[in-house]
């Protein structure tokens, strides 16, 4: 007996989490009645505790799914608000501040809210019951309250009271009957009265006979009936005192001296119910017979609900299953593959040939400073005809000058403070990488990932920049003092400079080309040059040249053709570079004087040699070790059942995928307990067929 209602409260707590679904609401007793008809006391008397929202002004804003949960085998009595995650909460005076603060959370512009507080109770001296408690129908608007609230809260009741949910209609004996708003909303969804139950409260403020009288209504007669109560204590009696003792029995108490006062009136051999125990049970096997009448029905809405569910998954996900952990481990381990290529590729010469690069912008800094901005003509030139290079006046090769200056580029060159400069370079190249890789995985539509990836290659080597740098620095440092050089480098430097220096070329005519588009031309380009030119020769005497520019040309394009100037002149000096590198004269390690951009690129190649052996060491090997494990850690089997679900939800895709998955799933299970259920109910039909 009053298994099924049990059974049929948990599948509907299963079919709350499906979600989205109209179809699938299983049978609820709706209490309705207008404010201050007693509709808190009643429900605190069948629970047995009070725990409602109360005060002057405090209007229920949103309806309370109610689940009573009986608990035969313990003693324990406690509340749960399923969607706020606040445990199980047993100070019952605890539960009415939060459902208070809960109410007082709906804005008065909204007035009421249709989503319902959902809380469930659990005692094992009340019955399995589901109720919904809806704001009491207020008559007069109050006047700190929105002007549509009354119409509001009539709106939301009606959505409620719709079949096959039980109508609690509650008056009070001291209003008459036919002014119920309670009874009168009932009455227009269910004229022929089969699915309310009327209650009328404070019977003990009538006398006996009008009371009794009431209980027997014919205006509206209800198939279920009317149940007459008292639930409210009287203060002197001191029956109950709050918190003390069972609400229901002090109740069941005072209503028994009353009613046994009465007994022609409300005796057994009276026609009319009485009492919030028979209120009790009257519910129980309302519900019970309504949701047994309701099983098939919902086993075939629950049915359709499935084959959709299958459709979709069917025909969008091809019935490919899929789980967030899967997910998640799929997603890490072809990350991780993908890390483990990139450590396969990325060694050594890759940091050599990045290095080398910031390096060689540095030596070309310094050239640019300690040579090219002088008459170098001084140094070493080689005659103009590319082909036939001749040996051409040039720098005496003792000259103290340009040996200062080549000592003075080499020590600038080692002190630059190489072990911070490789260290971040380096580091920067495999934070970007990390960022590559990520963006070629599935990770690239989670932030949550994204961010734990990130964070994890940078923490790896922020730890590790210090120790690094000053390693690699320290090692460099024999190079500050003597540079020891051999024909093989000074060989190779000569080679790779000429690549350097080409590119910084075609860097320069590139630059100088886009200057001649901006305006308007080489030809336009030319003569505002050679007007710079002669001014800086002092040719023109270029006479206070103003904010609006001078010789006709605008402030804008003088700018733009001293750029131009500045560009063709370095351009010349590299081509001229170019040519001496390439002479005879440059491949002779001796004449170093001579050849500085050869030099300073050789010291390059070997600062940027000692300083990887460092950094792969220090810095890579450390990485490529660490940075897996750091993943584990933040992605991996740690990581908590929630994180899990937040993280594969990230990407609608799969959210959707997945949503799909654990409806079907629901539902299959929901299906399976409703099946036994209704085995259970024909083998109990049989049962009692047979008596
Ligand atoms: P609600 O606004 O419909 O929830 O009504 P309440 O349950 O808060 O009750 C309104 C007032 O009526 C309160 O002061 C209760 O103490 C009182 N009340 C409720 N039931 C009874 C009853 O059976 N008899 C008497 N005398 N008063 C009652």
């Amino acid at each position: 007996m009053m298994i099924l209602t049990k059974k049929m409260i948990e599948i509907r707590n299963m079919l709350a989490r499906v979600g989205q679904s109209s179809t699938l609401t299983l049978p609820s007793i709706v209490v309705i009645g207008s404010q201050s008809s007693g509709k808190s006391s009643v429900l605190e008397a069948i629970v047995g505790h009070e725990f409602l929202p109360k005060g002057s002004n405090m209007v229920t804003r949103r309806p309370i799914e109610l689940t009573l949960v009986n608990t035969p085998n313990s003693v324990a009595e406690y509340g749960e608000f399923p969607d706020l995650g606040l445990g199980k909460i047993s100070d019952f005076s605890s539960i009415q501040r939060t459902l208070t603060e809960l109410n007082l959370a709906v804005p008065d512009s909204q007035c009421v809210s249709d989503e319902p507080i959902r809380l469930t109770i659990s005692s094992p001296n009340i019955p399995d019951l589901s109720l919904i408690d809806l704001p009491g129908y207020i008559q007069v608007v109050g006047h700190n309250q929105p002007l549509e609230l009354k119409q509001k809260i009539s709106e939301l009741c009606d959505k409620y009271i719709q079949a096959p949910n039980i109508i609690l209609a509650i008056s009070a004996a001291d209003v008459d009957l036919a002014n119920s708003t309670a009874l009168r909303a009932s009455r227009r969804v269910d004229p022929r009265g089969e699915r309310t139950i009327g209650v009328v409260t404070k019977m003990d403020l009538v006398d006996a006979t009008r009371g009794s009288s009431i209980l027997t209504d014919k205006q509206y007669p209800l198939r279920l009936g009317y149940v007459g109560v008292v639930s409210r204590i009287p203060t002197s009696t001191g029956l109950f005192k709050s918190g003390k003792a069972n609400l229901t029995s002090a109740i069941t108490k005072n209503e028994n001296t009353y009613f046994s006062a009465h007994p022609l009136e409300f005796g057994p051999d009276s026609e009319v119910s009485v009492g919030t125990t028979t209120l009790r049970k009257k519910l129980m096997q309302t519900l019970e017979q309504t949701m047994s009448a309701s099983l098939q029905s919902t086993s075939d809405a629950i049915r359709q609900e499935l084959e959709e569910a299958s459709y979709e998954f069917k025909v969008q996900y091809n019935d490919r299953p899929l789980s967030a952990e899967s997910y998640l481990a799929e997603s890490l381990d072809a990350f991780k593959h993908s890390f483990k290529q990139f450590a396969e590729e990325f060694g050594r010469p890759q940091m050599h040939e990045i290095l080398k690069n910031e390096l060689d912008q540095r030596v070309l800094d310094l050239l640019a400073a300690r040579y090219w901005n002088k008459p170098i003509h001084d140094l070493y030139v080689p005659i103009a005809e590319p082909n036939q290079l001749v040996d051409l006046p040039k720098a005496d090769p003792d000259s103290l000058y340009w040996r200062r200056q080549l000592d003075a580029s080499t020590s600038s060159l080692t002190k630059l403070g190489v072990g911070r400069l490789a260290t971040n370079v380096i580091a920067g190249a495999i934070q970007s990488h990390i960022s590559s890789l990520i963006n070629q995985s599935t990770f690239v539509n989670h932030p949550f990932a994204r961010e734990a990836i990130t964070d994890a290659a940078s923490r790896i080597l922020n730890e590790r920049f210090y120790s690094t740098s000053d390693q690699v620095e320290n090692c460099i440092k024999p190079f500050k003092f003597d540079i020891d050089m051999e024909e093989r480098e000074w060989a190779a430097g000569r080679e790779h400079v000429q690549g350097v220096l080409k590119k910084e070329l075609t860097a320069c005519e590139g630059a100088l080309k886009d200057l001649e588009n901006m305006v308007g031309g080489r030809r336009k380009l030319r003569e505002v040059m050679g007007f710079v030119d002669k001014a800086k020769k002092g040719d023109v005497i270029v006479e206070g040249e103003t904010a609006s520019g001078a010789g006709g040309f605008s402030a804008a394009l003088l700018g733009k053709a001293r750029e131009a100037v500045f560009l063709r002149d370095r351009a010349d000096i590299i081509k001229m570079r170019l040519l001496a590198v390439k002479s005879k004269q440059c491949a002779n390690m001796n004449n170093k004087y001579h050849c500085p951009e050869v030099f300073l690129d050789a010291v390059a190649t070997k600062l940027a040699s000692t300083a990887v052996l460092f950094l792969n060491v220090e810095l890579l090997t450390e990485f490529y070790y660490n940075f897996p494990r750091e993943l584990d850690l933040r992605l991996g089997r740690h990581i908590s059942d929630e994180d899990v679900e937040r993280f594969a939800k990230e990407d609608p895709k799969i959210r959707k995928h997945l949503e799909v998955i654990r409806r079907k799933e629901l539902l299959e299970l929901v299906l399976e307990k409703m099946e036994s259920l209704r085995h259970l109910e024909g083998q109990g039909r049989d049962a009692n067929n047979r008596n």
